[in-house]
């Protein structure tokens, strides 16, 4: 699902699983594929699975691939089976914010629509592959600090607070 976007903090989903779904102005009956999502948007890129790199770290999540959109609303989204990630946006953050956007998508594809398990799973993830430390979570919360709440997510803060317990806890997500 989509982490936020100024404007856009009420707008509705766009990992859209088993919902009827309105993306770029268009109403579809189902989630698209990757084909159809690639030839729908301007300049995409389809990026194999296990071919992402994001400053140095080869990001995978499972075999899916990503599509690189710059048109994107929002710095990441997930569709069953695919992600996809504004480059453009996705180059103006600091690592550790990359790769967690890029592990909630993930999430999203492993764990279902939830989106505080997304923000858990993203930093169990980090925590795990060592890629995210206390500091690098600091970010995250700096970075999702302006995100107001909506139907689908909790505020900033709160999604911060939820992270640093999940970052803490035993339990994995
Ligand atoms: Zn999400």
């Amino acid at each position: 699902m989509k982490l936020f976007v100024k404007k856009l903090l009420l707008a509705t989903t766009s990992l859209l699983v088993g919902l009827a779904l309105i993306h770029h102005g268009t109403v579809a009956q189902g989630p698209p594929t990757l084909a159809e999502y690639a030839a729908q948007v301007k300049d995409a890129r389809i990026v194999p699975a296990g071919n992402l790199a994001l400053d140095g770290y080869r990001l995978t999540c499972g075999r899916r691939p990503t599509v690189l959109d710059p048109g994107l609303d929002d710095y990441g989204a997930a569709y069953p089976g695919f992600l996809i990630l504004n480059p453009n946006l996705i180059a103006r953050v600091p690592t550790p914010v990359k790769l967690w956007i890029y592990s909630h998508e993930c999430g999203h594809q492993f764990r279902g629509p939830s989106e505080e398990v997304a923000d858990c799973f993203a930093v169990q993830r980090g925590r795990r592959q060592k890629w995210l430390t206390a500091e690098g979570l600091e970010k995250i919360c700096t970075f999702i600090k302006p995100a107001r709440g909506s139907a689908m997510h909790l505020s900033g803060p709160e999604r911060c607070k939820l992270m640093r317990g999940c970052y803490a806890a035993k339990k994995v997500y």
